[in-house]
């Protein structure tokens, strides 16, 4: 590594038969972590997700094996167990594996879940967090997390279960917290969640943001309100993958964009 032993500590080599769960940041690979890079250089099976940007996998070393394991908008959980299959097999083969997950492998990644079976498989791992959407693309949008004009907590909220009764009481309390909420995996429940967080009491003009492909290519920012959420969203035909940002600090944006320079 190019990285000076005076001021980095030791890296650790990735040994064989050990699993790394990596988060890859939101897309942009300068946002990665140097441990991540580290992580990509030192592979030889790496499994990804959809989200992990190709300009990233083009760390990887030459001869890494590297496998999709693409688990894209709620197909059948039979494919995590394909997952935590394949790294456990792998690494009992005796492969330096990376497990590289968009965003922070424990924020809505499933993280968790691979880490558990690896436990149970007697796999040693580690973890390398990582930059996620949530917080960062706000951030890159000129919507701080947390600002004192604002609000002093921030809640951050997987919108894909948000069906049946259950789900939508949940929302609902949220809401009643009035502290922001960032939806991950929103856009196909919005109408659900939008109508509980209404029940829950934010107002219409709850500032509202949308952001969509965070740092890649296409990425589209919607700014709106709460009570036209919905439509917007709809109109502007704006798709996954995206956050969105419900409460009084997506109205900083206005401030803070402006004078923002990008990228
Ligand atoms: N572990 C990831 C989240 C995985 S869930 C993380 O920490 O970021 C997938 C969801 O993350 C997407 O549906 C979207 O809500 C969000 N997301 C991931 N990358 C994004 C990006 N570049 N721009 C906007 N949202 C993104």
């Amino acid at each position: 590594m190019p990285f000076s032993s005076d001021i980095f500590p030791p890296f650790p080599e990735m040994a064989p038969g050990e699993v790394w769960l990596v988060g890859a940041g939101p897309g942009d690979p300068r946002l990665l972590t140097v441990m991540a890079v580290h992580a990509l250089r030192q592979a030889n099976t790496i499994v990804h997700d959809a989200l992990v940007d190709s300009r990233i996998l083009r760390l990887a070393s030459a001869d890494a094996e590297i496998h999709f394991a693409g688990k894209r908008g709620g197909r059948p959980s039979s494919q995590q167990r394909d997952i935590n299959e394949l790294i456990v097999a792998e690494a009992k083969r005796g492969r330096r594996v990376l497990r590289l997950k968009g965003g922070d492998p424990f924020v809505f990644g499933r993280g968790g879940e691979e880490a558990r079976a690896l436990v149970q498989a007697g796999i040693p791992y580690r973890v390398v967090p990582g930059l996620t959407a949530g917080l960062a693309a706000p951030a890159l949008a000129g919507i701080p997390a947390t600002s004192r004009d604002t609000n002093h907590a921030v809640i951050l909220a997987a919108g894909h279960r948000a069906a049946g009764d259950e789900g939508a009481a949940d929302w609902e309390a949220l809401a009643a917290t009035g502290q922001p909420i960032v939806l991950y995996m929103a856009l196909a429940q919005l109408p659900e969640i939008v109508a509980a967080f209404q029940r829950g009491g934010l107002p219409a003009d709850t500032p509202a943001t949308i952001i969509s492909n965070a740092t890649g290519g296409e990425e589209r920012i919607l700014e709106t309100r709460l009570g036209r959420l919905v439509s917007d969203a709809k109109v502007s035909g704006i798709e996954p993958p995206a956050v969105i940002v419900v409460g009084a600090n997506a109205a900083l944006r206005a401030t803070l964009a402006p004078g923002m320079v990008r990228p």
